[in-house]
């Protein structure tokens, strides 16, 4: 007993020593980066956010099992995690009480018993599930294809190795009491019971002696796991609920974060080059949350698998911008933790050069995030959606990309035209703003353009956005919504020759400070005219005015125009009565759907149009694809892998459409000019279009109404 005694303890001890240091050396490491005290404070105002993302993200493990296998695998594995400690509490209490030893008041409850031989059965099962996986994938590991391209698959074995040994040295141990008298349950825990069995030939003292190393092992493996765990990336068995707690409420979808520095928002007039961090230039300009956020990822890849640009060949993967951050950041971290520069001047030869990478760089310069992939992504929200563990990859790719535009004057050249137009005209192509208003005179009826206050008897301002007044494709869609509107006898003014661009695509570059520009001038204009409520029909107006404008004062009652007609048509405003007997896909724009959660109300209207067959694209919904623009892709060239808006029209393709639906004027120009590369080719029928969903609207409702 002395002996067991001494080599528990003495084991315990030395991997305590060895996991606290590395806990200490995480802490310092996270720390030493920026404040985010407006995460500490979301998370003590909300506490009831707070206990639900624990219970949904974390214990309900909301997200793993939308993908049903491994989730459910991953399901019980993570709960044997915590059943299973009262099994420790158990060897612990063994160890220094006897083997003897039950928990007091619980400890002989056959339902403890069960649930514990239970889990780690089910976690048996979901190891062998992994393995599985893994094997299947093993071929393809240097296909694109596999989420685990780019991942640390030895590690992952190792891990799963030793989750295997938990549990079998458990069942040792525990069906060796069970052989000599001392296990705590009753056939409940059947497991345990079965190995009993199994070792019952033995015989009494071979079983004193297997329970005593069984018991050994049992410890002496969770302590090993537990230093495996603090050195790799399973550290999210730790961190996963930390960085739940921390994340941005609701989620890292929607608006685009205010430039932070030192913890409070960047004030351009005030901002010290020497003193203020613009975006992040350097690992070390990241928040702790940042640093949260390296630390959390699992290399799950379900990000990538999901990534519009890593689909269509770019070299962008969500994932690896993560895991690269956090080996960079680890690599560089005694750098970072040196008191000194005298103490950094020692530090070895790898770590000073490691600190020498440029954040942003060609593999010229040894760049940690390479420019080509900075720049691929659409800002379409497909990665932030499917981690499990709430890892902003928008942020922070932002954020690199704020740094890149504003310090190092350095993006996509073709993306310079876009903002001189921007700060010139206030609109991405450069015209003139008197042209906003053109597409009125195209219409039968008066639209009133507001020109200091808003009507009083004017419920809504139409907030049209520079492709809905500029664009000639996009224009049908306004004149669409504007008929729908009038029709339906809401009533409705416009900005025109006073509306500019909402900024979405300056800021999305990474240009702050046009973005600030142009939001300024807008929230003075809607505030002077007392506008209240806005019906946007561009997606990205529409996540901007209702989302971002309240970050400087821009405080509105937005709706998509999707979501205002389907009401319409709901309350019996507007009849679709002329049958379109169409097969029709609809594509979800990404800043509607998983940036603002609207998917249902474009649906209802098409699903209320007579005669209309409504076909679902493979990828949709929360798990939709990109037309490629987002992001400010739409203003910059895509020389790399296939065109997304190719890929996403093959989709479509796939569900053999008359039509193509949408509610997005940016994606209907990416998608409208993939379906015409597609018709050049042969590969598309010459009749095929894609369309808003309000033009679909106002075809089945004029003819009533005329
Ligand atoms: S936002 Fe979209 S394009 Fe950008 S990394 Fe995430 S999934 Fe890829
Ligand atoms: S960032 Fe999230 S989804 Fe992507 S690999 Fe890491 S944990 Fe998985």
């Amino acid at each position: 007993m002395l002996v067991r005694l001494i080599i528990g303890l003495v084991a315990t001890v030395i991997a305590f020593a060895i996991a606290g240091r590395r806990v200490l050396f995480l802490y310092r490491l996270t720390r030493s980066g920026q404040p985010a005290p407006e995460r500490i404070a979301a998370a003590k105002n909300d506490v009831g956010g707070d206990v639900k993302g624990q219970v949904v993200e974390v214990l309900g493990q909301r997200r793993l099992l939308k993908w049903t296998g491994p989730g459910l695998a991953h399901f019980f594995v993570m709960w044997a995690f915590f059943v299973l400690l009262t099994v420790y509490i158990e060897a612990y209490g063994a160890l220094l009480f006897g083997l003897d030893f039950h928990i007091p008041l619980i400890g002989r409850w056959a339902v403890l018993g069960f649930l514990q031989d239970f889990i780690a059965v089910a976690a048996l099962l979901g190891l062998i599930a992994f393995a599985i996986i893994r094997i299947k994938d093993s071929p393809k590991r240097l296909d694109r294809a596999s989420r685990f391209k780019g991942s640390h698959l030895g590690g992952a074995w190792l891990i799963l190795f030793m989750i295997f040994n938990v549990i079998w040295t458990m069942f040792l141990f525990r069906g060796a009491g069970v052989a000599t008298g001392n296990f705590p349950y009753g056939n409940a825990a059947f497991a345990s019971h079965g190995a009993g069995n199994l070792l019952d030939g033995l015989g009494r003292h071979t079983n004193e002696w297997i329970e005593s190393v069984g018991l050994l092992l049992h410890i002496g493996v969770m302590l090993a796991f537990l230093v495996i765990v603090l050195n790799s990336k399973h550290l999210h068995i730790f961190l996963a609920p930390v960085n739940v707690i921390f994340k941005r409420r609701p989620d890292g979808l929607g608006p685009a974060q205010p430039m932070m520095s030192n913890g409070q928002v960047l004030d351009f007039e005030e901002a010290d080059p020497d003193e203020d961090v613009f975006g992040r230039g350097k690992v070390e300009d990241f928040t702790w949350k940042g640093f949260l956020d390296f630390a959390t990822c699992t290399e799950c890849g379900r990000c990538q698998s999901q990534c519009p640009a890593w689909n269509t060949g770019k070299p962008l993967s969500p994932k690896m911008v993560i895991t690269d951050l956090r080996d960079h950041a680890l690599a560089k971290a005694p750098y970072i933790l040196a008191g000194s520069d005298a103490e950094r001047e020692k530090l070895p030869a790898d770590v000073l050069k490691e600190a020498e990478r440029p954040l942003v760089g060609g593999a010229d310069v040894g760049g940690v995030i390479e420019p080509d992939v900075l720049w691929a992504c659409t800002n379409c929200g497909a990665c932030v959606e499917q981690c499990p563990v709430d890892i902003e990859h928008i942020d922070h790719i932002l954020d690199m990309r704020r740094y890149q535009v504003m310090i190092e004057s350095s993006f996509p050249s073709e993306a310079g035209v876009m903002l001189k137009n921007l700060e010139n005209k206030g609109n991405p192509w450069g015209m003139s703003e008197m042209k906003r208003a053109d597409w009125i005179g195209e219409l039968d009826f008066e639209v009133p353009v507001v020109e200091d206050k808003m009507p009083e008897d004017v419920e809504y301002l139409f907030w049209v956005g520079c492709a809905g007044a500029l664009e000639d494709r996009a224009k049908r869609t306004t004149k669409a919504v504007a008929e729908l509107l009038h029709i339906a006898g809401v009533s409705f003014a416009v900005l025109g020759p006073m509306e500019a661009c909402t900024g979405d695509p300056a800021r999305r570059l990474g240009m702050e400070f046009v973005y600030q520009m142009l939001a300024q001038q807008n929230v003075e204009t809607l505030n002077d005219a007392g506008v209240q409520k806005i019906v946007a029909s561009c997606p990205h107006c529409f996540n901007t005015l209702s989302r971002e404008y309240p970050q400087i004062g821009g405080n509105y009652e937005v709706v998509h125009h999707t979501q205002l007609l389907a009401r319409l048509v709901d309350e019996g405003r507007l009849t679709p009565v002329t049958p379109i007997e169409e097969n029709i896909t609809y594509h979800d724009p990404c800043f509607l759907g998983r940036h603002n959660k609207v998917y249902r109300q474009p649906r209802e209207i098409m699903d209320k149009v007579p005669g209309v067959s409504t076909r679902e694209m493979h990828r949709c919904k929360d798990r939709g694809f990109c037309c490629g623009a987002g992001g400010a892709r739409m203003w910059m060239e895509e020389r790399i892998g296939k065109r997304i808006n190719t890929e996403r029209v093959d989709e479509a393709l796939e569900t053999d459409p008359d039509t193509v639906s949408t509610a997005c004027p940016f994606c209907l120009v990416m998608l409208g000019d993939a379906i015409n590369e597609k018709k050049n080719s042969g590969a598309a029928k010459e009749s095929l279009e894609v369309v808003d969903v309000a033009q679909l609207l106002i075809k089945s409702v004029k003819e009533r109404a005329e």
